[in-house]
């Protein structure tokens, strides 16, 4: 498909019919006549037109999804890119090697994930590792660590096991759950109060929480006080740990997101930041900026796939629904930092090495070889740090972070500086289009934030990860896309 043309306003309009109709509101040059950058591609006047914002997974598996059922789609992205959270770096690095410094995993149970990749004709590798953990200065090898039946040196925690250990002092609680889809009042209130909270309450000793906080803490990118009860009570069974099967797509995960936006051509506008959603009972305007100009599209459906922490700084008149404008201010988002370092060699695969994925307390929280599909003898070692860890080294220069990095790694491998060639990190706090990790259900979020996230507001409907049951992944970005396309089908009549 051809890149979009440039055209004239009058072309523009005549173009794309009555039904998404183009208005400018100029704050420059009112007597220049502005040219439009793009224009949805065949789309003729007299079919049914949505228009999505976000070109993560979700904006594009909504397009995606309703093009396919014939509607004219247009979708605004603020970066020149389409996948938002899903980012391949490829530059800074040698040989070919390539980082996710965003998503990473599939699961084998990712079944949107498996699903899309199949249809675009993309491969998922398991990247089966071997594991480690490394607390408080001493070193587990993963499969001695459980054969064995090996303590960690935490207080109130079972041998043999690492992720999980605060399912002893839950058992009063789960006892009370028939049936996980009815859950009684005595857990719904659970809400009310932390994970700290919970577990102090059920007489689990501090370590558990410190081991809770470079276990699931980690791996929700949160901090335990922030962190809802009910979430861990209810999530429990099903949380990552470290058995969960792991794989991610052969040659980086970019493509995913890429064969989406190409499927879509011209019909993903970039750099096109949003800056005012207005909506009323027959659809909705959306103002963004454009070359300058702030400009404006008419739409009779809109697909916000924006994530809350920056919508809510979005203007949106008249207000959406006091529990949907509370839910899109307070919606807690994580801490989370990757930091992939290129060494000149994978000391980490050879006899001597601790493991390939190892566990810590120590700031890179999770290290792991990342570039296993790729031919040594260079290779990536990676970093996935978050919560109060990434935080800290939020406040220090990219050197800093890289230099404190290679400090920690040599914790574990002592001959890491030796070989260590540069890096690239990347801090999702800090980037303007996401603020933050991905969404976690904080205290008091736990019960019915996920259904008001979803929720449509008259002809606006919601996508992205924190609108799903599974959230926080790209599964869940997936779902909400397939969801939330079928919603407006359903709503149109179709
Ligand atoms: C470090 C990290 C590691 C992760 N690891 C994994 C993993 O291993 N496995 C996994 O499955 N998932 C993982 N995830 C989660 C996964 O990346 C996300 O759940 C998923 O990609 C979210 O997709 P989305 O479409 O909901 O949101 P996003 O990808 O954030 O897409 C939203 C889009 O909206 C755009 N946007 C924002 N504001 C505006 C605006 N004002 N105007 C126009 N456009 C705007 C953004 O630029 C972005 O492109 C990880 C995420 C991070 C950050």
């Amino acid at each position: 498909m051809t890149l979009a043309r440039r055209m004239n306003r009058r072309t523009f309009l005549s173009e794309t019919g009555k039904t998404l109709v183009a208005s400018w509101t100029a704050v420059a040059a009112a007597s220049v006549e502005p040219s439009i950058a793009e224009s949805p591609a065949n789309v003729s006047s007299g079919s049914r037109q949505v228009l999505v914002l976000g070109a993560g997974l979700a904006g594009l598996a909504a397009a995606y999804e309703l093009k396919k059922a014939g509607y004219g789609v247009t979708v605004l992205e603020a970066r020149t890119r389409p996948g938002g959270r899903v980012l391949t770096y490829r530059d800074p690095f040698a040989d070919g090697l390539y980082a996710e410094m965003g998503a990473e995993y599939v699961d084998s149970t990712d079944e949107y994930d498996h699903r899309f990749c199949q249809e675009l004709g993309l491969k998922v590798m398991t990247a089966k590792l071997y594991d480690a953990i490394f607390v408080r200065g001493q070193r587990f090898k993963m499969a001695s660590f459980k054969q064995n039946k090996e303590k960690l040196p935490y207080a109130g925690t079972e041998g043999g096991r690492l992720f999980g250990q605060e399912a002893a002092y839950l058992r009063r609680l789960l006892a009370l759950i028939a049936d996980p889809e009815k859950l009684p009042p005595e857990i719904l209130k659970l809400d009310n109060l932390s994970v700290v909270e919970l577990l102090l309450q059920e007489g689990a000793p501090q370590d558990i929480i410190a081991l809770y906080t470079y276990t699931q803490a980690t791996e929700s990118t949160a901090r335990p006080p922030e962190m809802s009860a009910l979430h861990m009570v209810r999530s429990h069974r099903r949380s990552f740990s470290e058995d969960t099967d792991e794989g991610r797509i052969l040659g980086g995960n970019d493509q995913l997101p890429k064969a989406l936006a190409r499927s879509l051509s011209g019909q993903v506008l970039y750099n096109r930041p949003v800056r005012r959603i207005a909506h009323d009972p027959e659809g909705a305007e959306v103002f963004f900026e454009e070359g300058g100009l702030l400009r404006s599209l008419r739409t009779p459906r809109l697909v916000v796939a924006i994530p809350f922490k920056v919508l809510r700084d979005i203007e949106v008149a008249p207000s959406f629904s006091p529990a949907k404008t509370k839910c899109i201010a307070t919606l807690a988002y994580g801490h989370v930092m990757k930091i992939a370092m290129q060494y000149e060699r994978r000391f980490w695969d050879e006899p001597d090495s601790l493991g390939q994925r190892v566990f810590t307390d120590t700031m890179l929280r999770r290290v792991y070889h990342f570039s296993v599909d790729q031919p040594g003898p260079r290779g990536i070692l990676m970093s996935f740090t978050s919560g109060a860890d990434a935080e800290a080294l939020g406040w220090l220069t990219e050197a800093e972070r890289l230099r404190v990095a290679v400090q920690e790694a040599t914790k574990i491998w002592p001959e890491a500086p030796r070989h260590f060639e540069g890096g690239a990190v990347k801090y999702w706090n800090e980037d303007p289009w996401i603020r933050g990790s991905y969404s976690f259900e904080g205290v008091g979020q736990a019960r019915d934030y996920l259904q008001i996230a979803a929720a449509p507001e008259g002809r606006v409907h919601f996508a992205g990860e924190h609108t799903s049951i599974h959230r926080a992944s790209m599964n869940g970005a997936l779902e909400s896309g397939v969801r939330v396309a079928a919603e407006v089908q359903k709503a149109e009549g179709a």
